[in-house]
């Protein structure tokens, strides 16, 4: 599959079309941004680690049929996705409370919430991304009420497994941020999880020591990014053979 033209680029990826009209190439960048890109790095080899990350989570995901883009990956920075239109919502599931929540309530980072909470905020950099209401979702049509319940549906089940699959490598999903998208395979009526499943987009804690090994690393400037991301990938087994020259 060749890339033909640039479609897009965002602060971590790059899409490009392919001949195919449903199919595009997702390209990952070494560039790791935080705070609306106020704080922005180059990591050498950050792309290539998402890059398989990201790949075994989605395939994982699709084997047990809760539906992502992800078609395969295509070499060490690329993968093959099905082309969606992204619903302009940022889908957030929280099981211990962190980042954000902390702040916003008040709730001591590291509390274990009563119940995985989902939140929904509004994909736009210049309102730095606002926490929304169902209400409003339903009022500016963002999504419709029956894609709002899928998406709930697909948070809660992606969480579910995510998280099983995070604790037989001692890890503790924390929480994480998914994106979704109408596949334009079937004229927009299936949703899929988009975007990237990887530690950009999780927290994630060593269940035993609570070491962070995912991007507040890079936010809270608390050790070396590609050493916590490589650690992530070496409990799934997914380092590839040169990744020895890839990350430093
Ligand atoms: O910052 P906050 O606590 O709201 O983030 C919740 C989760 O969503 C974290 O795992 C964070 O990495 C992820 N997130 C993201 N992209 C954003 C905002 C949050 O991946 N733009």
């Amino acid at each position: 599959m060749k890339k033909k033209k640039k479609l897009y680029e965002g602060k971590a990826k790059v899409l490009y079309t392919t001949d195919k009209a449903n199919q595009v190439i997702q390209h990952f960048k070494d560039e790791a941004t935080a705070f609306n890109a106020k704080k922005k790095e180059v990591i050498e080899g950050k792309g290539v680690l998402n890059n398989f990350l990201s790949e075994f989570f989605m395939e994982k995901l699709n084997n047990v049929g809760i539906p992502t883009h992800l078609i395969k990956r295509l070499n060490m920075r690329e993968q093959l996705i099905e082309k969606c239109e992204i619903i302009p919502l940022e889908v957030v599931v929280r099981n211990i409370a962190a980042g954000s929540l902390s702040k916003r309530l008040g709730i001591e980072e590291g509390t274990r919430l009563p119940r995985p909470l989902v939140e929904f905020y509004f994909k736009n950099d210049e309102l730095n991304d606002p926490l929304v209401t169902e209400n409003q979702i339903a009022t500016f049509e963002w999504a419709s009420e029956a894609e709002l319940g899928e998406m709930f549906e697909l948070a809660l089940r992606t969480n579910d497994f995510l998280s099983g699959l995070m604790s037989g490598a001692n890890l503790t999903l924390v929480d994480f941020k998914i994106e979704i998208g109408r596949a334009l395979r079937y004229s927009g009526d299936k949703l899929l999880i988009a975007d990237e499943i990887s530690p950009d987009t999780c927290r994630l804690w060593d269940t035993t020591t609570k070491e962070r090994l995912d991007k507040d690393v890079f936010r809270l400037e608390q050790g070396s990014l590609s050493k916590a991301y490589t650690e992530v990938a070496s409990r799934f087994d997914l380092l590839p053979r040169n990744v020895k020259s890839v990350v430093k």
